[in-house]
């Protein structure tokens, strides 16, 4: 690995936009060092004397995730949106991730796994979201601009392949920090959170006569670091094509772990709510982009459009099925066909993984047109924000 103190680019937050501690409740039991350590690969690269003191972080979450007692948890936004639904003046909008509608019903005592997308509007909608909208809309935005971008890049050398995947924030953030050198190899195309914003202040406001000034836009999602991604300087899109000033393409940034808790203090009984409908506008999606929840979900659903697009036929489900690779952990890899071309493939999760794969591109024994990496155990299905489970396995 480079060393980190070489190549920081970004800052290191004192003010973490996504985690906070409480050092009172901690009990040392190591749970969050170990999986800062080995899953995601950040803890014990660098000494505090390197940082003055301060913890490099991705802001992934997966500490929150982990932590028995509550001492370390995401940062609370959903009083912020609780205030946002109680002004007048204000139109709340909820975007979801897809992962959460999964995930949300074992917060309220049902399986694991449960598939309660329903009762997650119904949810939204009694606490006072005046739209409830699908991120969705937005994945296929981004499978499309990854596709044509893996297109462009394999058929006219536009940019250098690999192509990585562009859609989780802590993966950006970890590539900016530790290997600088590989930025241009990643996709250009925002994540689906960060189209979706700025299509909502602008595409979706128009045409719903609303003004996007008194719009509050809200994504639901597994992710912690998306609390970080909505607060980068880029995310200003809407801004700059309204030329107002100030204006963040997302405002605010709750977990499914936060919309149980604000449901619960509110004393809704989850149950028990009738089934709700997103909003048709900005509502509706393809199936490609409800499998981006899972890890291998990105890469599919853009492989399948680049298929498309190259041949004019629909993917067949059989150049999906990829093997695992033996010897590692949450890397897998696949030769697809796709037209004339031989299009390589790789599909990580976890950055300590796409360490070990990164350094196998460099020293030559591994070369992929388009890798897709995650960082969280499983993908975002495994995101900081979900809900805990403190006895899953995490291999
Ligand atoms: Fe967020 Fe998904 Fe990346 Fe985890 S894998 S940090 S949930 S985008």
């Amino acid at each position: 690995m480079e060393h980190l103190a070489l190549s920081i680019r970004v800052p290191i937050e004192q003010d973490n936009p996504s985690i906070v501690r409480d050092n009172a409740k901690c009990i040392k039991c190591g749970m969050c060092k170990e999986i800062c350590t080995n899953q995601i690969g950040v803890h014990g690269t660098y000494t505090f004397e390197e940082t003055d003191g301060l913890a490099v972080c991705i802001n992934c979450g997966q500490c929150a995730n982990v932590c028995p007692v509550d001492s370390i948890t995401e940062r609370y936004e959903y009083p912020d949106v609780r205030a946002a639904v109680q002004d007048k003046d204000k139109v709340v909008i909820v975007s979801t991730s897809p992962s959460v509608r999964a995930a949300l019903g074992e917060e309220f005592g049902m399986a694991d796994g449960s598939f309660v997308q329903g009762k997650m509007v119904a949810l939204l909608r009694k606490l006072g979201a005046d739209y409830v909208l699908d991120t969705n809309f937005a994945a296929d935005l981004t499978i499309v601009e990854e596709a044509s971008e893996l297109i462009e890049r394999v058929t006219k050398g536009t940019a250098p392949l690999p192509q990585f995947t562009s859609c989780c924030p802590a993966w950006i953030k970890y590539a900016e920090i530790y290997h600088p050198e590989i930025l241009p190899h990643i996709s250009t195309a925002k994540s689906p959170i960060g189209m979706q914003g700025p299509t909502i202040k602008t595409y979706f406001a128009k045409k719903m006569g609303i003004d996007p000034a008194k719009i509050v836009n809200v994504a639901l999602t597994p992710c912690v670091a998306k609390k970080f991604e909505i607060r980068r300087e880029e995310m200003k899109a809407a801004a700059d094509y309204l030329q107002a000033e100030g204006m963040r393409d997302m405002d605010f940034v709750i977990t499914t772990r936060e919309l149980a808790r604000w449901g619960r203090e509110e004393g809704i009984d989850f149950a028990s709510l009738e089934d709700s409908d997103f909003d048709k506008f900005m509502g509706e999606a393809s199936g490609a982009a409800v499998i981006f929840g899972n890890t291998g979900g990105v890469m599919e659903a853009a492989l399948r459009t680049a298929y498309e697009y190259i041949t004019g036929e629909t993917a067949p489900d059989v150049l999906f099925q990829l093997e695992p690779v033996r010897g590692y952990d949450g890397i897998r890899e696949a030769e697809l066909k796709v037209g004339n071309l031989d299009v390589r493939v790789a599909i990580v999760y976890g950055t300590a993984n796409a360490e070990k794969l990164l350094a196998d591109i460099r020293n030559g024994t591994k070369q992929y047109h388009f890798v897709e990496v995650m960082t969280c155990p499983g993908g975002c299905i495994g995101g900081g924000g979900q809900p805990k489970d403190l006895d899953k396995d995490r291999d």
